[in-house]
């Protein structure tokens, strides 16, 4: 997606040679414009999937799902973040490996949002290891609902998490692949091999 490239290169920050701080116009300021066109994108690519529901986790997922949601005319649950593991039977939980962090966190849905009869979209603001991507769907099949697949805002190509996906046969639609930030130069995959 041209113009969500053109503002990374404008506006993004490269921290080391894998963090990519973009809170200027992603997860801290909110460019909405940029973000409605994102999730005008979304739609597009998963307008024949039947959505009934869009998953993503707190809290830079909430934006991009917001709108796609609103695009899309479907309810959007965002998993919250816990700090211990819950008995309630009425939550689904999962636990998310953070390579930034080097920790486990757990995520919860209440039951109550996604049900066996949902078909459900997850979308995230990052891609990188793709941890956060397997927690969802650890959810959703707690929920037996089906996944259809998951819509990124940025996948850092690099780290393999887009890869690790892909490979067990899900869906993955990034709407910018960076190859590589080394020296603090952003490198994207062309839109041909994205597809
Ligand atoms: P994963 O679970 O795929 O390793 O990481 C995905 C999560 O980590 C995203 O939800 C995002 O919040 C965070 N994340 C990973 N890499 C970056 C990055 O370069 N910049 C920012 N801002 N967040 C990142």
């Amino acid at each position: 997606m041209q113009l969500l490239k053109k503002k990374i290169l404008e506006n993004g920050i490269v921290l080391g040679d894998d963090v990519l701080k973009v809170d200027s116009f992603l997860n801290h300021c909110i460019d909405t414009k940029l973000m409605y066109a994102i999730a005008q994108e979304f739609a597009e690519r998963f307008k024949n999937s039947k959505i009934t529901k869009i998953l993503t986790i707190e809290t830079s997922g909430i934006a991009p799902a917001v709108f796609t949601g609103y695009i899309l005319d479907v309810p959007v649950i965002f998993a919250k973040k816990s700090k211990s593991i819950t008995l309630d039977k009425s939550m689904f939980e999962a636990n998310i490996y953070s390579y930034t962090k080097m920790q486990y966190y757990t995520i919860n849905v209440s039951s109550k949002f996604i049900n066996r009869n949902d078909t459900v979209l997850i979308i995230d603001d990052f891609l990188a290891n793709g941890q956060a991507v397997l927690g969802l769907i650890d959810i959703i099949n707690q929920a037996k609902a089906k996944l259809v697949g998951a819509g990124v805002v940025i996948e850092k190509g690099f780290q393999g998490g887009g890869r690790m996906l892909r490979k067990e046969g899900i869906r993955v639609e990034s709407l910018a692949i960076i190859d590589s930030m080394s020296k603090g130069e952003i490198k994207f995959r062309n839109e041909e091999e994205e597809k």
